[in-house]
This record gives C-alpha cells, sequence and structure tokens, in this order.
C-alpha cells in the first residue's frame, strides 16, 4: 500500500508547514468577505492559521490575510473574524 503524502500548507502566522487538517482555513467569498471555513470546502482563495490565537493574530499584525486572500480587513473584520475564530477552537 502506498502512502500518501498529506498535503502541506504554511501557516499565515509562524510560517510553519502542516497538514491542512491541522491547521484552520480562512476564504474569501465571492462577496469579498473572509469569513473562517472550518469545513475547509468553500470556495474561494484560502490561507491557512494554526489552531492557536497567537498565529491568528501574527497573521493579522502581518498584514498576511491581505497578502495571501487579497483581502483588505478593515478593524471590525478583524474582530468580526476573531470571534469565529475562536469559536471555532471552541467546538
Ligand atoms: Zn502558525
Amino acid at each position: 500500500m502506498k502512502v500518501r503524502k498529506p498535503p502541506l500548507r504554511s501557516c499565515l502566522g509562524c510560517g510553519r508547514e502542516a497538514d491542512k487538517r491541522e491547521l484552520v482555513r480562512f476564504v474569501r467569498t465571492q462577496d469579498g468577505e473572509v469569513h473562517v471555513d472550518p469545513s475547509g470546502k468553500l470556495n474561494g482563495r484560502g490561507g491557512y492559521v494554526c489552531a492557536t490565537m497567537q498565529c491568528f493574530e501574527a497573521a493579522v499584525r502581518k498584514k498576511r490575510f491581505a497578502t495571501a486572500l487579497h483581502a483588505n480587513l478593515r478593524e471590525d473584520d478583524v474582530e468580526r473574524l476573531r470571534r469565529e475564530f475562536e469559536h471555532t477552537l471552541s467546538t
């Protein structure tokens, strides 16, 4: 049996590469909004962050969402995403 290599993605916060199932996906949907995508199945440009607040905050601070998702996050978008992300971590 051939073992399939898990698809690796790098975290927007710390840059570490990990199996995408260990990371939380963010996606920019068609309407230009950025959402947390726990299913990993939403269509759109996506980016991954480790399942820790530190990496989320680092990604925000380094403006990695703007680079990776081509989305300009306003302060209230960041607030909303932070809540969505926290919710995802707690479930
Ligand atoms: Zn990370």
